[in-house]
C-alpha cells in the first residue's frame, strides 16, 4: 500500500506543476485580457474624439505594459498624419513621462515630440527638445534643428550648436548646412570675417567660396574675386554657369584673359559644355574658327547637348555667309526651345527652376540645388 503511494508521488508533484503552471497561465491570460480590454476601451474613446477618456485609459494599459510603448508610438504617428497634432502631442508627451521606457525609447519619443511640435507650429517647444537630444549626443536630431534654425533664420544658434558639438556632425549635407549659416550671418552683418570660418570647415562648401569671390568682385577686388572663384571652379566645375561670366570679366579687367583662356584648357575634361563653348569662344577670339568648330563637332558627338548644338549653329553661320539667315532662323528655335528648360535642379528632390536658391523651397536641403545636367543642361 505504502508502496503504491510511492508511486503516486510524481502524479501528485507532476499534478501540483500543472496546476501551478495553469494558475500562472490563467494569471497571465487574465493580464492580457486586462491589457486587449483598456486598449481596445482607450483606442474607441480616441476614435470618438472622448479624448480625456480615451488618454485616461491609454494612461492605465501603460501602467500594466510598459512593452507597449511600440503601440503608442504607432497610434502617435497615425494621428501626426492625419493632422491630429494634439493628439500625437499628447501620446508622446505621455510616452516620455513613463518610468519604464530605455534611453533610446526615450531619445525616440522626444524626436517623434519634437517632429509634432513643428508641425503644429510651436517651434520653441521643438527646439527644446532638440536641443536637449543635441547636447545628449543624438545626431538624429540635427536634422530638423537645422531646418528649424534655417526656418527661422537663427543662423547664430546653429553655429554656436556646431561649434559645441561639431563631433555629431559626420554628415555632408549637415556641415554644408552649417557652412551656409556661417554665410548667411556673415551676409547679415556684412563681415567676411565670418565667412572665412566655413571655408575651414571638414567639408568644402560651394557656397563661402562664392560668396567671397562675389564680395570681392562687388568691391572691384578681382585679384580677390579670381582667387575664390578659380578655386571654386576647379573644385565644383558643375558650378560655372552661377559665376563664369563674371569671372571672365574679372580676368578681363586685369588684361589677364590669356590666364583665363588657360583655365579653360584645365577645365575641358571635367567641365560640361559651357566650359567647351567658352573654349570655343576663346578660340573665336584668336581667330580660329576652324578648329572651334571641329572641337565642338568631336565634342556634341561624344555628348550631345542642346547647348552646345545652338552654338555650334551660331559658329556654322558666321562661316557660311549664304546659309546665315537659315542657321540663324534655326537656332532661333533652339534657343526658345532652351528657355523652357529649367536652368537649375536640386540633387535631392528634383525640384526645378530658372534661379539659383542655397536652400531648396521644396526639401529644404542646403545647396543641393546645381546647374542642369544632361542634353538640356550645361
Ligand atoms: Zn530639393
Amino acid at each position: 500500500m505504502i508502496e503504491l503511494l510511492f508511486l503516486l508521488l510524481p502524479v501528485a508533484a507532476g499534478y501540483g506543476w500543472i496546476m501551478g503552471k495553469n494558475s500562472a497561465k490563467n494569471q497571465a491570460h487574465q493580464l492580457n485580457r486586462q491589457i486587449t480590454s483598456e486598449y481596445s476601451k482607450g483606442l474607441k474613446f480616441l476614435l470618438d474624439r472622448e479624448e480625456d477618456q480615451g488618454l485616461e485609459h491609454l494612461i492605465n494599459l501603460l501602467e500594466v505594459a510598459a512593452d507597449s510603448v511600440e503601440h503608442y508610438s504607432t497610434l502617435a504617428t497615425m494621428f501626426r498624419r492625419r493632422g491630429e497634432l494634439d493628439r500625437a502631442i499628447k501620446i508622446h508627451e505621455l510616452l516620455l513621462k513613463h518610468p519604464s521606457l530605455d534611453e533610446q525609447q526615450a531619445a525616440t519619443s522626444r524626436l517623434e515630440l519634437a517632429e509634432d511640435y513643428i508641425m503644429a507650429g510651436l517651434l520653441d517647444g521643438a527646439e527644446e527638445h532638440l536641443v536637449w537630444l543635441v547636447k545628449a549626443g543624438y545626431k538624429e536630431a540635427l536634422e530638423p534643428i537645422i531646418n528649424l534654425y534655417s526656418q527661422t533664420r537663427e543662423w547664430e544658434k546653429g553655429i554656436n550648436m556646431y561649434e559645441a558639438h561639431n563631433e555629431l556632425f559626420t554628415k555632408p549635407q549637415h556641415v554644408k548646412a552649417i557652412a551656409n549659416f556661417y554665410c548667411e550671418a556673415a551676409l547679415q552683418d556684412n563681415d567676411t570675417q565670418i565667412m572665412r570660418k566655413a571655408i575651414s570647415l571638414n567639408y568644402k562648401a560651394i557656397r563661402p567660396l562664392y560668396e567671397l569671390g562675389h564680395s570681392a568682385f562687388t568691391k572691384e577686388d578681382y585679384v580677390k574675386a579670381i582667387y575664390y572663384w578659380r578655386e571654386l571652379i576647379s573644385q565644383f566645375t558643375f558650378f560655372a554657369p552661377v559665376f563664369i561670366e563674371e569671372l571672365a570679366l574679372s580676368y578681363q579687367k586685369l588684361n589677364l584673359t590669356h590666364q583665363f583662356y588657360e583655365l579653360l584648357n584645365e577645365l575641358l575634361d571635367k567641365g560640361g559644355v559651357l566650359i567647351k563653348i567658352k573654349h570655343c569662344q576663346a578660340l573665336l577670339e584668336q581667330g580660329h574658327i576652324e578648329q572651334a568648330i571641329k572641337f565642338l563637332t568631336d565634342s556634341l558627338k561624344r555628348h550631345p547637348t542642346i547647348r552646345g548644338f545652338s552654338f555650334l549653329l551660331q559658329l556654322l553661320a558666321k562661316q557660311n555667309n549664304d546659309i546665315k539667315d537659315v542657321l540663324d532662323q534655326i537656332d532661333k528655335l533652339v534657343t526658345s526651345y532652351i528657355a523652357t528648360k529649367p536652368d537649375f535642379q536640386c540633387q535631392h528632390c528634383g525640384f526645378t527652376s530658372h534661379t539659383i536658391y542655397w536652400v531648396c523651397p521644396s526639401c529644404k536641403h542646403w545647396e543641393t540645388i546645381v546647374p542642369s545636367r544632361g542634353i538640356d543642361g550645361f
